[in-house]
């Protein structure tokens, strides 16, 4: 593939919209990451989470197509603190597997800065290959997996028509067996799944990853969308509301769960440790 630095991109042309690069902020998993958003001019998922530090996901869509041009990507990238990142995360206002530049910008990043790159996907389009094929640019991919049913899949995910648990343990497993890069499971866990936790975490055990990252939504969940939320690791800048989210104790217990599930052979970090 040609790499898109050959094309150097006119800095003499009229800035077009908001920066798709931000940060880099600090995060609790990855140290200093600087944010790609490949959605960027409003909210666009396949999923709706409850969670979503977003908020409400304005376009719920699993369309693939490109959101944000990779010259944009490039020129941003060029007029960022890149240098300062541990890490160039893509992830932003949504799903990052939408964005049908994936591969060609993770190449990019990596030709750019040298820095490791890592994907935070919802894992609901990895059956299609050419999502698999973009991922094998990143170093590190992680999956979301907050259910182990489809009830609570419909509960604190909300996808779109289509998607099932099975289609995304399908879509993991099938990753799983072309990507030789580090692969994490991402699992959030609030009162809204506490019904599924026993059965995700012996679900956990049967897929072959390299980490498992447990986590509780400490974010307030914004009530109207800002791109700035994209990064924004503190309180939302708008009007928001509180989450319940778990204990220490029951964290320190579905870690043990998660421990006796994998027999203690894959690393977990927790956001309460
Ligand atoms: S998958 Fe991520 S971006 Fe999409 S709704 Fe859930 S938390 Fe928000």
């Amino acid at each position: 593939m040609t790499s898109p630095l050959t094309n150097l991109v006119d800095f003499n042309q009229a800035d077009v919209g908001p920066s798709c690069i931000y940060g880099p902020v600090k995060s609790w998993r990855l140290g200093w990451s600087l944010g790609v958003d490949l959605l960027l001019n409003s909210s666009i998922c396949s999923f709706n989470c409850v969670y979503c530090q977003l908020g409400d996901i304005q376009v719920k869509t699993a369309e693939r197509k490109i959101y944000v041009p990779t010259e944009k990507v490039e020129r941003d990238l060029r007029l960022s603190d890149w240098e300062k990142a541990d890490v160039v995360t893509v992830s932003g206002n949504g799903e990052p597997t939408l964005g049908a530049n994936l591969g060609e910008v993770l190449q990019l990043v990596k030709d750019y800065t040298g820095k490791p790159s890592m994907v935070l996907t919802n894992a609901t389009l990895l059956n299609d290959p050419t999502v698999r094929a973009d991922l094998n640019h990143a170093d590190h991919v992680a999956c979301k997996i907050d259910a182990a049913t489809d009830t609570v899949l419909q509960r604190i995910n909300r996808p779109v028509a289509g998607i099932t648990m099975e289609s995304i343990l399908s879509g993991i497993k099938k990753l799983r067996s072309s990507y030789s890069g580090k692969l994490s499971l991402q699992c959030m866990f609030m009162p809204t799944n506490r019904e599924d936790v026993d059965a995700l975490c012996a679900m956990m055990g049967d897929l072959d990853v390299d980490e498992i990252q447990l986590n509780t939504p400490k974010r307030p969940y914004p009530m109207k969308w800002l791109v700035e939320n994209r990064g924004n690791h503190g309180d939302p800048i708008t009007e928001s509301r509180i989450l319940s989210t778990i204990s220490e104790d029951e964290a320190t217990h579905i870690e043990q769960l998660v421990n006796d599930a994998t027999h203690g052979r894959i690393p977990i970090i927790s956001i309460y440790r």
